[in-house]
């Protein structure tokens, strides 16, 4: 089938809109998850969707879903779209691009007459950013069920508002259920990052999200004054510290371009000029994309520290905290992506996820997959967010032509 396009016109106009709700004096949007911005894009999304034809409704956490009926409306619908809310003096690509393209596929469909076999529901996820309440991926979480419906509604902000609260005063306290089984689901999203500005690529074949594992590495040596033992004769943790920063740092670059290794937390509990530190705490931070080499690189990094710490006398204890595998994306949904973007002629390529989005809950539920699109200089949770028209159009007929794939039998 020929590579079908959505209307640029109608895509942009309507990225304009919603843009302007909570729009900030230098390009950027401030619209708060649940604040009165975020009811009147509500408000906006609800009778655009309303008005093309598309029934909405909206579940017990306040996201809202609207329908494009499929042939067979017995079976699970492909689920598509993002989020509206944003952080504050933030972008205003993150996260509404992918409602918007939702709704433009839904209405490019329309346009040519192609019925799919499945539903198509666009969906918008109640506070994705957490900047308000947290934890941040709220409401999909309830949906994939790796929160309760009750923790997620008796969250409250600084104010001691809550969701449950602030949804019933905007008119958003739904009465669908916040869990419904779904055949696939497809988000398309700023990438947030330079991979693809980098490689001039258009298209981002999301693969999946890196895995993350915390750490904490206790340093212990012996506390001296810091005058009259001689240098030789000190076990001076913070020493051993200080070379594991530098051994962390090597073995990240050793690991390019995948890995991540961070220590941003350093204590030394003695915390005086003149003693020598007989202890020091610190966190390391190791993320990557692959498990098999997430768990190589970890304990290369804690063999390197044990024979850090023998050199130098002292000794280490490693506690693991947090621990969160990568997820693959559904192999079949992201080969829908690639041979779309190919068909296309949009220059793609494969990357992980570095940041975290509604579709890391949902994978755990369905078969699910990103597409990104470049945003310039990889700037975003800020007002010079930027993310060219034609780019937001290329990954708009993406996210059709994946629908479409996957709304079929
Ligand atoms: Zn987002």
């Amino acid at each position: 089938m020929k590579a079908i396009k959505v209307n640029r016109a109608r895509l942009k106009a309507a990225m304009e809109s919603i843009s302007a709700v909570g729009a900030t004096p230098r390009g950027g949007l401030h619209r708060l998850a649940l604040s009165d911005k975020d009811k009147e894009a509500r408000d906006m999304l609800r009778d655009w969707c309303t008005q093309a034809g598309y029934p909405v409704r909206v579940d017990r956490i306040g996201n809202m879903y609207a329908r494009r009926a499929g042939r067979h409306e017995g079976e699970l619908p492909v689920l598509i779209g993002s989020h509206l809310d944003s952080q504050p003096m933030a972008g205003r690509f993150d996260g509404p691009v992918g409602v918007i393209a939702a709704l433009e596929v839904m209405k490019t469909l329309d346009d040519l007459g192609i019925a799919t076999d499945r539903p198509i529901d666009l969906v918008n996820w109640t506070n994705e950013e957490g900047a308000r309440f947290q934890p941040p991926l709220l409401a999909s979480g309830v949906f994939a069920g790796a929160y309760e419906l009750e923790f997620a509604l008796s969250r409250q902000d600084n104010d001691g508002v809550s969701v449950a609260s602030e949804l019933e005063r905007i008119g958003y306290a739904g009465t669908h259920p916040a869990s419904f089984s779904i055949s696939s689901y497809i988000e398309l999203h700023i990438e947030q990052g330079v991979v693809l500005e980098q490689a001039h690529a258009t298209i981002g074949v999301v693969s999946g999200f890196v895995g993350i594992r915390d750490t904490r590495v206790s340093v212990f040596g012996e506390n001296v004054h810091a005058g009259p033992l001689a240098m030789h004769l000190r076990k001076d943790a913070l020493i051993g510290a200080a070379q594991m920063v530098l051994a962390a740092q090597e073995l990240g670059l050793a690991n390019a371009p995948d890995a991540r290794v961070t220590v941003g937390r350093l204590s030394v509990p003695s915390d005086s000029h003149s003693i020598v530190p007989g202890r020091v705490d610190l966190v390391l931070d190791v993320r990557h994309p692959d498990a098999a080499s997430l768990d190589a690189l970890q304990a290369q990094l804690e063999d390197r520290f044990r024979l850090i710490c023998a050199k130098l006398g002292l000794s280490v204890e490693f506690e693991p905290y947090w621990n969160y595998a990568p997820i693959v994306f559904d192999p079949a949904v992201r080969e829908h992506i690639r041979s779309a973007a190919e068909q296309h002629g949009y220059p793609c390529l494969d990357l992980p996820s570095r940041a975290g989005h509604d579709a890391l809950n949902v994978a755990k539920v369905a078969p699910t997959a990103m597409i990104f699109i470049p945003c310039l200089k990889g700037i975003s949770h800020n007002e010079a967010e930027f993310a060219t028209d034609e780019d937001i159009a290329a990954g708009a007929d993406i996210l059709l032509a994946a629908t479409l794939a996957a709304a079929m039998k």
